[in-house]
């Protein structure tokens, strides 16, 4: 279904892994898009498959472009030099602009950014998502969402073309963050235990098949030791979430613990650690599984 007046046409700026399949579900649903991304191999691609695509020349023009902007940028060092660059998003940033950044950030990160650009008259909501690049492509994430709640309702069309579930977490801009935060330390520890499973069944002389048999059989069985396992017992899992983003998650979630202990996640971000530290970084997070196998030693 085409859609009507102002909201017609949005912004989206990083075309990653996640914002190559975000933007193609609003192209889907029928918007017009403005784009900007770093390297321009990924917005030329998807200007070449929709004339509804149109290139800006940079996070400003996209913004002024249209009333409302996705952004689904990578890291907080990365956001931070996309907002304030010359020709960065906060140059763009005017009365009435809604942003909606989809990143996985620091809580005060996001307040950070919400504030500076809310002090130029526009409307902030942080709205990480959970689900990877397949649910992406597939319109099947979902939103954790924070901040202004009128642009939250604005924006309820298109975050239901790019996921299938979102939950707003309320007016202050980093309780999404938080939850965010807690949901990818559940995941990654998650996936560390079914890595280690996977090298203890091998070790032992066990059927990794089996395993996952019985594992999916009953009370533990996960949508995540159906799509990993396998990937993982072959050694063969092209990157979807990228081990270092992971672990950037793990260690903010460690950052906002508290005085709660945590050792599980503790040592699972102890396994990602040495994996990255191995240059196991731009691989899929599957890769955990050469610590579990004893190729790569944590410190813990
Ligand atoms: P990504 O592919 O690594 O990068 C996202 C974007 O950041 C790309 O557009 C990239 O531009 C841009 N970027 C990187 N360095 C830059 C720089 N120095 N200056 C300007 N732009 C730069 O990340 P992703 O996997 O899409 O993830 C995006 C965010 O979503 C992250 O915060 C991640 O933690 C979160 N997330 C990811 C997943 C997942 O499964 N992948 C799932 C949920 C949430 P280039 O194309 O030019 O490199």
């Amino acid at each position: 279904m085409a859609a009507d007046g102002a909201d017609a046409t949005v912004g989206f700026i990083g075309l990653g892994i996640m914002g190559q399949g975000m933007a193609r579900r609003l192209l889907g649903a029928g918007k017009r898009l403005h784009v900007w991304n770093r390297s321009g191999e990924s917005a030329a691609a998807l200007a070449s498959e929709s004339d509804a695509v149109t290139v800006e020349a940079s996070p400003a023009a996209v913004i002024s472009a249209c009333r409302r902007t996705y952004l689904m940028l990578s890291t907080p060092e990365v956001c931070e030099a996309v907002y304030t660059m010359d020709g960065g998003v906060l140059a763009g940033v005017s009365e009435g602009k809604q942003l909606v950044d989809c990143a996985t950030l620091r809580p005060e990160d996001m307040a950070s950014l919400a504030e500076r650009v809310v002090a130029r008259g526009g409307k902030f909501i942080e709205a990480p998502v959970s689900g990877s690049k397949a649910p992406a492509a597939q319109g099947s994430l979902i939103f954790m969402a924070a901040g202004d709640e009128a642009t939250y309702k604005d924006a309820a069309d298109d975050l239901g073309a790019m996921g299938k579930a979102s939950v707003f977490c309320g007016a202050e801009v980093g309780a999404a963050s938080r939850m965010k935060l807690v949901v990818n330390m559940v995941m990654g520890t998650q996936l560390a235990a079914i890595a280690e499973g996977l090298a203890l069944a091998s070790e032992l002389g066990l059927d990794g098949g089996d395993l996952q048999k019985v594992l999916d059989g009953g009370a533990m069985a996960s949508p995540m030791m159906a799509l990993k396992g396998p990937l993982m017992a072959a050694g063969n899992y092209p990157t979807a979430f990228p081990l270092k983003h992971a672990l950037k998650d793990m260690r903010f979630a460690l950052g906002i613990k508290g005085a709660l202990p945590l050792p599980v996640s503790d040592a699972a971000t102890a396994s990602y650690t040495a994996a990255e530290d191995a240059s196991l970084g731009d691989a899929d997070f599957c890769a955990v599984m050469e610590v579990a196998k004893g190729a790569v030693r944590p410190k813990l």
